[in-house]
């Protein structure tokens, strides 16, 4: 019977491993720890390997998996940044990832926390929790239907959130994407550059992969640009917004506030748990302390479903690889 190695799994991950185990007729062995030199050898006797890794992978670890007959690592998430792809093909290693598992999690998340923005939410937390019930404009909202929203990259997610604004709100949609996609064209209109689709939105919202290229895309010069008491919303990735600048722009009063499900320094942090430790990111406590700022540990995806497709979609990968060479989510 195959067998495969499932590592760094966590509690909810559980149910749908034994579900796919069982309808594929795979023996597994769950480890609760990332792969490391340490570990290497529980690796050993297994046919396939799945991991949600966040740290390298050594040469000397390529090197005991190829000894131990292991043609492939199963990684269950979109971005697999942390391996080194050519050591992996030395190797004789190929490496998948999930690229899409559940885009509809991320958009709604995306929009829900635009909303809560717009609808002053930590304030009006802030006032319930000392009993203050007035209603005072501070706390007075603007109604979503009359906003204009522009979503920055119209792929798998910022397409659906596009969908929800313009058919779920009624929303004006304006959109920013060097490659428009058909089907968004129907409720979206495209501007040709990101400037004139940031201008004038109330709502921007940024759905773009983080490259080397695209580091502080969203910076001074383009937060100068925003339409006054606008609101900004990344649930993409960290790297790609200046945060010292956003914060000088809510500062300022040019934007009103942001939800923020990425930070640029979050390697390390998201997700873990840092209760009993010092904590010293003065930068990442401004963002949880602001009441003009929703600021959550990467957390957009993080629904069953998306959990569930990462599991089955990463040990088919790795069934796919046993019985074929390859798999049509191979990343090297
Ligand atoms: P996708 O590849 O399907 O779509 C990305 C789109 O962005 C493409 O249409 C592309 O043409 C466009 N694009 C690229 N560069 C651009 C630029 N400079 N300006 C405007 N558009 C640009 O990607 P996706 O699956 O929709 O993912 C979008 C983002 O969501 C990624 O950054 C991804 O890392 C992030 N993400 C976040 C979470 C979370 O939990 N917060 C989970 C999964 C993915």
């Amino acid at each position: 019977m195959t067998k495969i190695k499932i590592m760094s799994v966590r509690d909810e991950d559980i149910v749908y491993i034994e579900d796919w185990a069982k309808k594929n007729n795979v023996e597994y062995e769950l480890s609760r720890h990332p792969l490391t030199d340490d570990n290497i050898d529980e690796a050993e006797g297994f046919d396939g390997l799945s991991l949600s890794q966040q740290i390298p992978i050594s040469e000397e670890v390529f090197a005991k998996l190829k000894s131990f007959g292991i043609k492939q690592i199963a990684q269950r998430s979109a971005g697999f940044d942390t391996y080194d792809l050519e050591l992996a093909s030395k190797y004789g290693i190929v490496v998948s990832n999930v690229p899409s598992y559940s885009p509809s999690s991320i958009a709604e998340f995306a929009v829900t926390q635009a909303i809560n923005i717009v609808r002053n939410f930590n304030a009006i937390q802030n006032k319930m929790k000392v009993h203050d019930f007035r209603w005072e404009s501070s706390i007075l909202s603007k109604s979503i239907s009359e906003l204009k929203v522009a979503v920055i990259g119209t792929g798998r997610i910022g397409s659906i959130v596009a969908k929800i604004f313009a058919q779920g709100y009624d929303c004006e949609v304006v959109a920013y994407d060097p490659f428009p996609n058909e089907v968004s064209e129907e409720y979206v209109t495209y501007q040709p550059t990101l400037q004139e689709a940031i201008e004038g939105a109330d709502i921007v919202t940024l759905h773009v992969p983080a490259t080397k290229y695209n580091h502080h895309l969203f910076d001074k010069h383009i937060f100068s640009h925003f339409k006054k008491g606008a609101v900004f919303v990344n649930c993409a990735r960290g790297s790609l917004v200046d945060t010292n600048a956003l914060l000088s722009s809510i500062d300022s009063g040019q934007i009103k506030g942001a939800a923020l499900d990425t930070y640029e320094f979050e390697r390390g942090l998201f997700p873990s748990d840092q209760r009993e430790q010092q904590f010293n990111d003065q930068l990442l406590q401004q963002l949880i302390d602001r009441e003009d700022i929703i600021i959550t540990p990467h957390i957009a995806f993080y629904t069953d479903a998306a959990v569930k497709n990462l599991i089955v979609d990463a040990l088919d990968a790795t069934l796919e690889v046993l019985q074929t060479g390859t798999t049509h989510l191979r990343v090297n």
